[in-house]
């Protein structure tokens, strides 16, 4: 349902709470947070409920100056802790957060659970995930890994992945689902909706179907599903407080 990322100085938790809560009006069932940074390792809290029980479940040392979060609106599994996003996959180095609808999810589950890989939700959304982690031991950047995974993906998405391996970038796509890039000051956003981003810059990029980027704290490019570069021009949002 909504979709916010942070990349930057600062800590990236409340500026993704202050965002989740600013996509509330869209209406959802659940709602979490995972960030990194240069000391390594994911740290995630979900929950169903509201972005303010979120927000008292964030323990104070929930320190990552990257990170992305998510509010649930459920399709595929009832709303519950396991199934709000992000999700990770089985060594816990990538989390995902999803909008949309993965129509191939249960093929692709049924393939994944034969290779041994265990799943802890009932989402469409946890195959995104896995799929990424088996994709990275054949490839040598987040990018190809991710642009591998969506390949063998039937659906609707707006997603954002981190990858706690490589804490200074984020990769986002979108098809059928939206997603904008926020620019700001040695700093950038991603969200579903300009609403969660004007608080802190004007500056967006809009991606189009089909298309990814890498967003890093000093900038960001954009590639097609064949890894083709795209240029894109920012845009500045009229937005009255
Ligand atoms: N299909 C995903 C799920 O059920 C994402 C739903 C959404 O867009 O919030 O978890």
């Amino acid at each position: 349902c909504g979709i916010v990322a942070y990349i930057g100085g600062k800590d990236a938790a409340p500026i993704l709470l202050e965002g989740l809560a600013r996509l509330e009006y869209r209406g959802y069932d659940s709602a979490g947070v995972a960030v990194t940074g240069k000391t390594g390792g994911l740290k995630l809290v979900k929950k169903k409920g509201r972005v303010a029980d979120l927000a008292s479940a964030v323990p104070a040392r929930f320190k990552g100056s990257v990170g992305i979060g998510h509010t649930r609106w459920a399709t595929h599994g009832e709303p519950s802790d396991a199934n709000s996003h992000p999700h990770l996959d089985g060594a816990e180095r990538f989390a995902v957060v999803h909008n949309g609808i993965i129509e191939n999810a249960e093929e692709l589950r049924a393939k994944l659970e034969n290779e041994g890989v265990v799943f802890a939700s009932e989402t469409d959304t946890e195959v995104l995930a896995h799929l990424i982690a088996a994709q990275a031991k054949e490839t040598d950047t987040l990018e190809d890994a991710v642009r591998a995974a969506l390949a063998r993906v039937v659906g609707t998405y707006g997603i954002a992945v981190l990858d706690a391996e490589r804490p200074d970038r984020i990769v986002v796509a979108r098809n059928g689902s939206p997603i904008v890039l926020g620019i700001g000051e040695k700093e950038m956003f991603a969200a579903s909706d300009v609403a969660a981003l004007v608080r802190y810059t004007r500056q967006v990029v809009h991606l189009d179907d089909g298309e990814l980027a890498t967003v890093r704290a000093d900038g960001f490019s954009t590639f097609t599903e064949d890894a083709r570069a795209t240029a894109k021009q920012p845009s500045t949002v009229d937005w009255e407080e």
